[in-house]
């Protein structure tokens, strides 16, 4: 009997494990058929109590006290602290060699991710320019390993040696998996350098809070549990050199007393500090849901503050390579201003030249004149597909007074069309309409096509305003 009860909760325990592989497993599945969509991957951990994968940070910097300075502050900036940072950001998709991938990633797929980023770091005025992605088909690279062979490290150098490496963007590489060796399967989310401007991130977790957390590292964050573990109580005290992230140490939600609220079931101590509670809902915390997902992770003003001084510092020589204008957020990623037609005979939208904006701002379409007049918008999960002709942008995130980039279409030679009120001789309520076409280069032409007496003629001058002129035409 009691043989009997011992082999039932091995099978119950056996059972259980299968279970928890099962799910980690299940969402590869579930991608894969299309069932769900990467942007539902944190709902759906949170939904069936899947514990997400965990992050490494490759380190230059910080591991020991003598970079404790170095990382600790970085001194007063000369820059303004006001400033805007915009960073180029380029995705590397890693295929079989044949091109095939068992999670399928489209454009939409990364031009989310990519407003996943402006969402997370808008605050601190550090913006990201999407410039495209590329495939790699290589089955043996679409796999990295922290350590022996297929390393990180060694697919960014093998990405250079075949000219794919984006040296003015973020590279940010996609893969099938990362594991911690051959040896140890293990997976990982994702892996970044720190300070750096590359990161890989397990395809699964491309839309969920694992990404920012790269980029975080990126820009030189560490953990907020960094230094818990270390025998020097200067560095554990220091903890991440963050001031305003309490110390905290590596935790699983089930050391989570009443879910998200970040208090600790059991208080930890270490050189004389308590830790009751840990920032449950930062982006560099342990990953547990639903306390870190896109929905309510952040990084704390001081976080932000140490990013920016790390920028201004180039505390990574490459992150001046990678920065954009500005202005650059302002121009779509995809349309042609050249194919814009403006038909004056046509009130419907038939002017579009195709265009496609990045999402994740909010955008307002406003008269170039009137910068204060609104003709179009947008909200941050829209993308915007046109540029109205005379009109400039605003990105609210940026500046909500000024515009830029003012659309004023090109001036095509096509024949056009304009309206002419006829009156006759006398100007009374006796009118007759008249369409006439003219080419735009011949406007002698078009008078000579206009009916004898008081003509109102109906056109769009330069700026697209609509301009009116009574002309009188003798025999
Ligand atoms: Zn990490």
């Amino acid at each position: 009997m009691k043989k009997a009860r011992k082999v039932l909760y091995t099978l119950i325990l056996i059972l259980c494990c299968i279970n928890l592989s099962l799910a980690q497993e299940k969402i590869s599945d579930l991608l894969r058929s299309n069932t769900i969509q990467l942007k539902e991957v944190e709902s759906y951990m949170k939904s069936n109590n899947i514990a997400p994968l965990s992050c490494e940070e490759d380190h230059e910097h910080g591991s020991d006290v003598g970079n404790l300075r170095k990382g600790q502050a970085f001194g007063p900036s000369l820059k303004p602290i006001h400033a805007i940072y915009v960073f180029n950001v380029y995705f590397h998709i890693l295929n079989d060699n044949n091109g095939y991938r068992e999670v399928p990633i489209t454009e939409d797929d990364i031009l989310e991710a990519v407003s996943i980023l402006n969402k997370s770091f808008n605050s601190f005025n550090i913006f990201f320019k999407y410039k495209g992605f590329g495939s790699i088909n290589n089955t043996w690279r679409s796999v990295v390993y922290l350590g022996g062979n297929r390393t990180f490290n060694q697919l960014v150098e093998y990405t250079k040696g075949i000219n794919k490496y984006r040296s003015d963007s973020f590279n940010i590489f996609i893969a099938s998996s990362i594991r911690r060796s051959q040896y140890d399967q293990t997976r990982i989310a994702g892996v970044a350098n720190k300070p750096g401007i590359n990161s890989v991130i397990d395809d699964e977790y491309l839309l969920t809070s694992t990404l920012p957390h790269e980029i975080g590292h990126n820009f030189n964050l560490f953990h907020t549990h960094h230094n818990w573990n270390k025998n020097n109580c200067e560095l554990v005290r220091y903890n991440d050199f963050v001031e305003d992230t309490p110390p905290s140490v590596a935790y699983s939600a089930e050391d989570l007393s009443g879910g998200c609220s970040s208090e600790l079931n059991e208080v930890r101590n270490k050189c004389g500090i308590e830790i009751r509670r840990v920032p449950s809902s930062n982006f560099m915390s342990s990953n547990v849901m639903p306390c870190r997902s896109l929905d309510n992770a952040l990084f704390t003003e001081g976080q932000g503050k140490r990013m920016k001084l790390s920028i201004q510092q180039e505390i990574s020589p490459l992150y001046m390579s990678i920065q954009n204008s500005v202005e650059s957020l302002y121009e779509p990623y995809q349309g042609n201003y050249d194919k814009v037609v403006i038909d004056e005979s046509d009130e419907s939208e038939n002017h579009n030249g195709n265009f496609k904006f990045q999402k994740g701002f909010d955008y307002e379409f406003v008269d170039c004149d009137d910068i204060n007049e609104v003709e179009e918008s947008f909200t941050k999960d829209e993308t915007p597909n046109i540029h109205p002709p005379y009109t400039a942008i605003k990105i609210l995130q940026i500046s909500k007074d000024k515009a830029f980039k003012c659309h004023i279409p090109v001036e095509n030679e096509e024949e056009r069309e304009r309206t002419v009120i006829n009156f006759g001789t006398i100007i009374s309520n006796n009118y007759t309409v008249y369409k006439i076409k003219y080419e735009s280069s011949k406007e002698k032409e078009f008078y000579k096509k206009i009916p004898v007496g008081y003509n109102l003629i109906k056109s769009k001058n330069k700026e697209g305003q609509m301009v009116q002129k009574m002309i009188y035409k003798s025999q």
